[in-house]
């Protein structure tokens, strides 16, 4: 079949990273307990007070074509919640609203990108970021981080590789590691994003998850706002994944551009779905800590188990619903003993390696589970872990 490059090569023809994601929902269908600490979703569902608003809506006559850049009440709440947030003036020409913060990856980086140029991205990363740069006709090039450095990126790093590239892909609070970058560690990219003329595009859909120091984006540092995107979605603030609701903060000029874009692929989001998100960004912080207070508890209760043992190293984390662990002293690479975890104790959880060279020999934990199953399932763990060091 004569399929084009661009999606026949979107993974790079290696793994896209989700092998053992599925095999461990495969083994769920087939009956096994299992216990699924891998994908970013909430274990609760939408709050019933958002789908009440979006029933009202969609009721109320909202199920037409919506506007394309985002209903004008939408775009209002967003850029009134930016300006609250980082201080930068914001305004409903600065935002595009998407369906959910991967489109608006993929359209940050159309926006920026020409067939061929280099776009940077750290590493470890976002199991889509190097196929969303290849599906918008860029070449990803990873910028190593380092887990002795707690994963935050050095700005010497990206200017080595900043010639011929376009673009810088960040994502703070971070996933995999939930590192969140510091101020130093984002002056320093700002630094380098003005000398080697790159775009940023911040990812932080993140925002709302942070459990120590505070989430800086980078927009609001000096000379940034005319030249970072900033990627944000309702996906994990709001518990609303299946809503698909996200946007782009940009320069009026890029949003012009962007809104082209969304009407020759999108077609925009539904009008009773930005509804229901104006309805929840209304309800301010209360709803948001609210959403995260399962993961805040959930990342003490892990310290605490994980205090008792040598076998495995929690990577220090500040923010989202992750823990990364180093599982080197087992002598296992984090594809080994992901599989040998889910095979020997149903516990499945994501190899680093699926995020990239950097975090090889590590495990991602999805925090996404309640409380009692997932401090069991964290000492099983640790037991198999140190059996394996021993
Ligand atoms: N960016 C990061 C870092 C993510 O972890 C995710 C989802 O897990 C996304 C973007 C995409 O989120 P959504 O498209 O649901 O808004």
């Amino acid at each position: 079949m004569e399929l084009s490059r661009r999606i026949t090569g979107l993974t790079g023809g290696g793994p896209d990273g989700w092998g053992l994601y599925f095999k461990a929902r495969r083994m769920v269908a087939e009956g096994h307990d299992i216990v699924e600490l891998t994908i970013g979703e909430h274990d609760i569902r939408t709050d019933p007070s958002i789908l009440a608003a979006m029933d009202a809506s969609a009721r109320g006559g909202h199920t037409g074509y919506a506007m394309i850049p985002g209903t004008d009440s939408l775009r209002e709440a967003v850029a009134e919640r930016v300006s609250a947030r980082t201080g930068v003036p914001t305004t409903p020409d600065n935002i595009l609203i998407t369906p959910g913060g991967q489109a608006a990856l993929f359209a940050a980086h159309m926006a920026v990108l020409d067939d061929g140029d280099a776009a940077l991205f750290c590493d470890p990363y976002y199991a889509t970021y190097p196929g969303t740069i290849r599906a918008a006709g860029g070449v990803p090039v990873a910028v190593p981080t380092r887990p002795e450095e707690n994963f935050q990126p050095r700005p010497e790093d990206i200017a080595a590789r900043a010639k011929g590239a376009r673009a810088l892909l960040i994502n703070t609070p971070n996933n995999p590691t939930g590192v969140v970058y510091s101020r130093p560690t984002l002056e320093g990219i700002a630094e380098a994003c003005r000398a080697h003329r790159l775009w940023l595009i911040s990812d932080e859909v993140y925002d709302t998850q942070v459990w120590e120091g505070e989430h800086l984006s980078p927009r609001a540092l000096p000379g940034m706002a005319e030249r970072t995107l900033v990627v944000g979605s309702m996906s994990k603030s709001h518990a609303m994944t299946g809503s698909r609701l996200g946007w782009l903060v940009g320069p009026e000029e890029a949003i012009a551009h962007l809104i082209t874009l969304a009407t020759h692929t999108t077609y925009g989001v539904p009008g009773f779905i930005q509804d229901a998100a104006v309805f929840a960004l209304r309800q301010g912080e209360t709803l948001e800590e609210k959403i995260a207070a399962p993961f805040r508890r959930r990342r003490k209760l892990a310290a605490r188990v994980l205090a008792g043992q040598n076998a495995v190293r929690p990577v220090p984390s500040q923010g989202a619903m992750y823990l990364m662990l180093d599982i080197r002293a087992t002598g296992l690479s984090g594809e080994d003993f992901a599989e040998a975890l889910l095979e020997r104790e149903r516990i499945a959880v994501m190899p680093g390696e699926s995020f990239g060279r950097s975090a090889a020999g590590h495990v991602r934990v999805a925090l996404t589970v309640e409380d009692g199953r997932l401090a069991e399932a964290l000492e099983r763990l640790c037991r198999f872990a140190g059996e394996l060091a021993d």
